[in-house]
């Protein structure tokens, strides 16, 4: 147990963060407390609270990718068990086989972006891989019948289907700037 000088209660240790620098390991405030303290700070202080965010992305983009995971694992009550080394960003988004971007100013098309396999079981092993920021929001949260349906539907307005295994390879060729030998399928 350790006790909180900002709200004055006797807390378990696991309700401290951690601090490397401390000799209790441990953050001085609790984790109510502490948290609080830099909601309000960010709030005084955006642009160095975005520079902070920035640097963080950059220097560790897949801790980034599973915090922030983490965070929006919690407000929608989905599973999380992934750690921070199930997230492996490949070179190249596996969707589309365009080179995936590291942007210092947010989300580009081409940013790293942690995809659901399927939405409803979160976070786990196995559910999950980083694709493009681009693919991931088309995806959102369609079915596969659901895509299947919409290409169909494309390609009857379009008078551009039915879609062939060519035309596929083409368009990943095209998008990734890479031979049709090349295309690793
Ligand atoms: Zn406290």
């Amino acid at each position: 147990m350790k006790r909180c000088p900002k709200c004055g209660i006797e807390k378990p240790r696991s309700e401290f963060g951690r601090d490397q620098r401390t000799k209790t390991g441990l953050l001085c405030y609790c984790r109510d407390c502490h948290n609080l303290r830099c909601r309000i700070w960010g709030k005084e202080n955006r642009t160095a609270k975005a520079a902070m965010a920035s640097r963080y992305r950059t220097a560790r983009p897949e801790h980034y990718l599973w915090a922030a995971a983490k965070i929006r694992a919690e407000r929608w009550g989905l599973p999380f068990t992934i750690v921070p080394a199930d997230v492996v960003i490949p070179l190249v988004c596996p969707v589309f086989g365009t080179l995936l971007a590291r942007s210092k100013r947010g989300q580009l098309a081409n940013s790293p972006s942690l995809d659901r396999f399927v939405p409803e079981l979160g976070y786990v092993p196995g559910n999950i891989a980083v694709i493009s920021h681009r693919a991931n929001a088309l995806k959102f949260n369609a079915s596969l019948e659901e895509h299947r349906a919409l290409v169909l539907w494309m390609e009857k307005v379009t008078g551009k289907g039915p879609t062939r295994r060519r035309d596929v390879l083409d368009g990943w060729s095209r998008l990734s700037g890479c031979s049709i030998s090349a295309v690793p399928f």
